[in-house]
């Protein structure tokens, strides 16, 4: 929950004053004793490979990022585990029934409409033949190096690291973060301009996993 528009307790209905509580400025209910945290919404994303190798895209039909492209996400239901969350939005948007293989890895992104969002990130089976659901407007398989922009920080940040652990299983190798960033990058960060990058640095991202 995000309390920063609350001025009433929605509990009591009392006004709610802004205190310091364990370290931070919070608002509070001093009638009942209501505590506004502020925390980020959970989100799980979805990795999807064709049997080409190429990473299953949707365009998405709803803001944010409203017309363009990223993997198949949503929000997580208060009655779902991130990996129930992950197969039914990626069914939702694509139609794809899936099956987790593995984390991918988790991600912690600025939002402007909910201000922190976390996503969790899971590689994922599916067959078949997608089609766009009721909140895409298109889905497309697409090879790494050829993908357009992607609208999230956290879902490049997710497919990098999906490639890199990709390429060392198969190749039993290293390869650095930049190699990964060139295989993401290549085809959309030339038509998107270099500030995507920017706000990942910006971000920072020892931050976002250790404190966020
Ligand atoms: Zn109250």
């Amino acid at each position: 929950m995000n309390s920063e528009e609350f001025y009433y307790c929605p509990r009591c209905s009392h006004q709610l004053e802004l205190r310091s509580w364990e370290g931070r400025l919070r608002k509070i209910c001093p009638a009942c004793q209501w505590i506004g945290y502020e925390n980020p919404l959970p989100c799980a994303a979805a990795l999807v490979l064709n049997a080409s190798g190429e990473i299953l895209l949707v365009r998405r039909g709803v803001e944010p990022a409203r017309g363009e492209w990223a993997l198949p996400s949503g929000f997580m239901e208060i009655d779902e585990t991130p990996e129930q969350c992950c197969l039914r939005e990626l069914e939702e948007e694509t139609g794809l029934k899936g099956k987790v293989i593995r984390l991918v890895g988790v991600y912690a992104q600025s939002s402007a409409r909910y201000k922190k969002v976390l996503i969790v990130g899971y590689e994922v089976e599916a067959r078949g033949k997608p089609s766009p659901g009721s909140d895409s407007q298109a889905v497309a398989f697409f090879p790494p190096e050829k993908m357009p922009p992607i609208a999230f920080s956290s879902h490049r940040h997710l497919i990098e690291d999906f490639l890199i652990s990709k390429n060392r299983r198969f190749q039993n190798k290293g390869q650095s973060r930049k190699e990964g960033q060139k295989a993401v990058s290549q085809a959309g960060e030339k038509q998107a301009g270099k500030t995507r990058w920017k706000d990942r640095r910006e971000e920072g991202r020892k931050g976002e996993r250790k404190n966020e």
